[in-house]
């Protein structure tokens, strides 16, 4: 592993060459990779500002509306306007660069607000992390002819992956359409080159530029986290009438998330320290118990950037090395490494399937075939938890309160949406982005077309997960049921775990009939009958 700062020819979209005369100024533009560690666009605009002799200012945009129009959390925005004053102090104190941050409603305002900004404050280059996602890809492409007018260099780098879009292929240079060989290949090529952690120089060069503000802006830590809570509770409002929103406490959740995940990258690089030397050697077999919190919850911090993923790998990596020396078929730390490359996947598969972005099913053929129902009264009772099934209504209403949920329970969810209830897939995939802290499109986009099997490499239709099994094998002792559904505490677990015992226990004459909880909405084994056959048809 090297330190140096430059960025990998891979990693480049162009070469970085300086065409203006001094006095130079050169900006940062953070999107969602909000750290100073291993931050390639930060590292090579530091490294070339130095040799230049050029001064360096960043900026990031608050952007209401598109965060609405991408369904964002209000948990992942407080998130990400917590951690704005803490990348503003790291930026300062580390590297000599002041952050301003800036209200900019739609994507236009952005544009048009950028190009100003470089003209008002004499900026000559810009640079940036890729964002894959099709409407940020269309305002890049936009900036890059708007700036170019005025002859300003746009520069972006693959950062969001271990590594990037385009660089796994098959022999016939096409995608892997399968995880498993994708996969092998992945771990191949990281381990026959070396992947480089980008440490970012202190700028020599110090600003001596008073960036010109508008009226939603800030420069200071002070105004940057007082314009982040404003923003925050802008957005609150703004979402106040969503009707998907109306059964959540919305503030109560934000509290919860704010206590489970401290803003800012040091913290997320403490996680990872101490889910490193704690919970990793355990991971292939707690990973699926969810009462356990037995996984890094790194996902929050990965959607926006405040931990790198590269750091992630290299860090696991060592310690395998360390714990199990040439014995790399550790079977824990393995299997974590393969989750990192879940989410590599899903980029990749999104960058060569830019429709995604629209919603399409992957597999064409079933948004053609198949008949998804949109019962708003199946669909309330799934987003309440009240479906009268434990384990989907318990992980439900964790979601509600939490803004999260365990990898396990969410394939339970949504299978139990788009197979048992034969509900559309992008019904719950919005849901989710509206709730968790770590909504991300390409891994809830890939997560949601992998249960519905709509999806590349997904579940195959006539697997489909019975939600009371799944409850025996991953909550054996019931007690993440009844942390979420307190008014089951009395029911023995072996009546949680089956159906039919529940049903008959809750039912006239049973021996909880008073307990105020819904029967399951549907019989399992005929609902997974009449998904097999909507699939066959
Ligand atoms: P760990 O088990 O510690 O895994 C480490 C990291 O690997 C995670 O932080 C995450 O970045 C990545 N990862 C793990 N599992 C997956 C996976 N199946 N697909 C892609 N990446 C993975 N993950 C998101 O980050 N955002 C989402 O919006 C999202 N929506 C999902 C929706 C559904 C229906 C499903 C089935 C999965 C979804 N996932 C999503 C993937 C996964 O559930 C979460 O990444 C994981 O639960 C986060 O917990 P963790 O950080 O403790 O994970």
């Amino acid at each position: 592993m090297s330190n140096t700062a430059s960025a990998t020819a891979k990693n480049t979209d162009h070469n970085v060459k300086s065409t203006h005369a001094s006095p130079l100024h050169y900006l940062m533009w953070f999107r969602r990779d909000l750290r100073v560690h291993d931050n390639t666009a930060l590292a090579a605009l530091c490294e070339r500002a130095n040799t230049d002799n050029a001064q360096v200012s960043a900026v990031f945009f608050l952007t209401p509306e598109q965060w609405q129009a991408h369904n964002m959390s209000l948990a992942q925005v407080d998130h990400i306007t917590r951690t704005l004053p803490l990348l503003a102090q790291n930026l300062q104190t580390q590297l000599h660069i002041k952050l301003l941050v800036q209200v900019s409603p739609s994507f236009s305002d952005c544009i048009e607000t950028l190009s100003d900004f470089c003209t008002t404050n004499n900026i000559t280059c810009i640079m940036a992390n890729h964002e894959y996602e099709g409407n940020e890809i269309a305002r890049d492409e936009q900036l890059t002819k708007q700036l170019a007018k005025n002859d300003i260099e746009f520069i972006r780098f693959h950062d969001q992956c271990i590594l990037p879009p385009h660089s796994i292929t098959t022999n016939d240079d096409s995608m892997y359409q399968v995880f498993t060989p994708f996969y092998k290949k992945w771990r191949h090529t990281l381990e026959v080159s070396t992947i480089q952690i980008h440490k970012a120089a202190t700028i020599k060069k110090h600003s001596n530029v008073d960036l010109t503000l508008s009226q939603d802006s800030a420069n200071t830590i002070k105004e940057i986290e007082i314009l982040g809570k404003k923003t925050t509770n802008n957005y609150q409002k703004m979402l106040q009438d969503s009707e998907s929103l109306q059964h959540i406490d919305i503030e109560a959740q934000m509290t919860q998330a704010r206590e489970a995940y401290p803003a800012g990258e040091t913290d997320a690089c403490q996680r990872l320290e101490d889910f490193i030397a704690e919970d990793i050697d355990n991971y292939d077999v707690s990973r699926d118990v969810p009462s356990l919190q037995a996984t890094s919850q790194l996902s929050a911090y990965l959607t926006i950037g405040s931990i790198s993923p590269r750091l992630c790998y290299l860090q696991a990596y060592k310690a395998q090395e360390k714990l199990h020396g040439n014995d790399s078929d550790n079977d824990d730390i393995n299997r974590w490494i393969s989750e990192l490359a879940w989410r590599d996947f899903y980029r990749h598969v999104l960058v060569e399937k830019p429709e995604l972005i629209r919603h399409q099913a992957y597999k064409n053929e079933t948004d053609k075939n198949i008949s998804w129902s949109y019962n708003t009264d199946d669909f309330a009772a799934w987003c309440r938890g009240k479906t009268g099934v434990p384990l989907v209504d318990s992980a439900m209403r964790n979601l509600n309160a939490t803004g999260f949920m365990h990898n396990r329970l969410r394939m339970v969810t949504a299978m139990f949406l788009t197979k048992d209830l034969l509900i559309d897939w992008r019904l719950g995939e919005r849901y989710f982005m509206q709730q968790l802290i770590d909504g991300d499109f390409a891994s809830n986009n890939g997560g949601w077309q992998w249960s519905a099997s709509t999806g590349t490499d997904s579940a195959p239709y006539f697997r489909i997960m019975n939600p009371f099994s799944q409850a025996s094998t991953h909550d054996a002792n019931g007690e993440f049921i009844k942390t979420w559904l307190p008014e089951l505490k009395d029911i023995p677990t072996s009546i949680l775990h089956s159906e039919e015992k529940l049903r008959k226990a809750l039912s006239k004459g049973g021996k909880f009939v008073n307990i105020d909880y819904p029967l399951p909405m549907v019989e399992h084994k005929t609902a997974r009958q009449l998904a097999i056959a909507e699939f066959k048809k």
